[in-house]
């Protein structure tokens, strides 16, 4: 696993990445380049070891972002021809049916991601324009595809498959096809690892903006919480999540709304921050702290779905051996975490109270030694299993 993998995650308006070394977690140089093709300075914030380096750059679109991002490097360093770079991983949200795993990346694959765009019409379309242009500028580099959706590709059928008629299902590809598979791979493997043991029953939350649970037994992902589209599941930072698709119709019909304008109220100011104002966890735990009664009914009803959601993935399993946290509200808030494990004794979940208070980097416990279940808290890290997955792949 040895060499340097440039991780790529190309938006629609946006360029992250990260330089690692995938062997070691070591990370040289990451960065984000913002608001691409919107007609303004594009700021480019680069870091490279202890530099800083904030400036905007001229980016009408992912060509000439991409460009300025290799210029950062040119300039603030690292020297990408100093390093020589192994591979290119490149994050790609939806694969559809046709990826269950990562690919070598070719003419014909980026044909095969375009064709999934109107699955993930506001991420497939910035994934291929940042690949083309990566192809063209790193030319004698492999390139590999990840796919968010390919740790659930072999989801059983009865949890893959939506009831409705099936030639509308198979016309339009409508399944659940979930999302963050990259993230609760990761974690689910890393779960493995520290407890070394593969024939795990898990659950795996990770609660970020966007939020997914995961179901994985001995590996193996057997449902998820994402369908056709990341809006399915749990309570999200702007998401809804699980609805009545009849509130759809509702809208439509008695509020006389259009499609477009129930997608966007839907997608972006719906969950958290439809009930509070504000979609940031932090923002959501001081209101209801300071007294507002929209954050604490807001609160109650995220974490009754996550709730919901482990006694569901629990019957799926047949039981259950971990609960995994992870991302940025799973990582941190011990709140979340406590309200989630607290009503779960039933379950076999004895807390440790001090234990998931206490702060710390890495995996941490979160149950006593005698607990049924094990929770745990597992830092996620995406752009490292990219670049895993993506040195593989170049060395074969
Ligand atoms: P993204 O989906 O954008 O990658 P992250 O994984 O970074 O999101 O998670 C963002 C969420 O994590 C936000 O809701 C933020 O409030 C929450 N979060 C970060 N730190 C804390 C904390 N210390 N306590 C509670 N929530 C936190």
């Amino acid at each position: 696993m040895t060499g340097t993998v440039l991780v790529i995650n190309s938006g629609s308006s946006s360029i992250k990445y990260q330089l690692l070394e995938p062997a070691t977690g070591t990370v040289h140089a990451s960065g984000l380049l913002e608001r691409i093709g919107e007609g303004v300075d594009a700021p480019l914030h680069h870091t490279a070891g202890d530099t800083v380096h904030d400036t905007t750059v001229y980016a009408t679109d992912h060509s000439s972002g991409l460009r300025a991002v290799l210029g950062a490097f040119a300039e603030i360093g690292p020297d990408l021809g100093d390093v020589g770079i192994a591979a290119v991983g490149h994050r790609v949200v939806q694969g559809g049916d046709t990826f269950s795993g990562p690919v070598l990346i070719d003419d014909e694959v980026i044909d095969a991601i375009d064709s999934y765009s109107p699955l993930a019409p506001l991420h497939n379309p910035g994934n291929v324009a940042g690949i083309r242009v990566a192809r063209e500028l790193l030319p004698s580099v492999p390139h590999v595809a990840v796919f968010d959706t390919a740790f659930f590709a072999n989801l059983p059928d009865d949890a893959a498959t939506y009831a409705i008629d099936t030639d509308v299902a198979s016309s339009y590809g409508i399944r659940r096809y979930g999302a963050h598979g990259t993230s609760h791979e990761f974690v689910a493997k890393a779960v493995a690892e520290h407890l070394r043991r593969d024939d795990l029953k898990q659950i795996v939350l990770h609660l970020g903006n966007g939020a997914s649970a995961s179901a994985v037994d001995s590996g193996r992902a057997v449902d998820t919480s994402m369908g056709l589209t990341p809006l399915e599941g749990l309570v999200m930072g702007t998401r809804t999540g699980d609805i009545d698709p009849a509130v759809v119709f509702h809208l439509s019909r008695v509020a006389g709304m259009e499609i477009d304008e129930i997608d966007a109220l839907l997608n972006r100011r719906s969950g958290l921050k439809g009930m509070t104002g504000q979609n940031d966890m932090r923002a959501v735990r001081q209101m209801a702290a300071d007294g507002d009664e929209r954050a604490v009914l807001a609160l109650a009803v995220y974490t009754h779905r996550l709730r919901k959601y482990v006694g569901a993935y629990a019957a799926v399993l047949g039981g259950l051996d971990v609960i995994a946290f992870t991302a940025g509200v799973g990582e941190n808030s011990a709140e979340t975490r406590a309200e989630v494990l607290r009503p779960l004794a039933f379950l076999g979940v004895e807390l440790d109270e001090a234990a998931n208070a206490a702060r710390g980097d890495g995996i941490r416990r979160l149950t006593t030694e005698g607990s049924a279940v094990t929770a745990l808290v597992v830092p996620t890290n995406e752009e490292l299993e990219i670049a895993r997955l993506a040195i593989d792949l170049a060395r074969d």
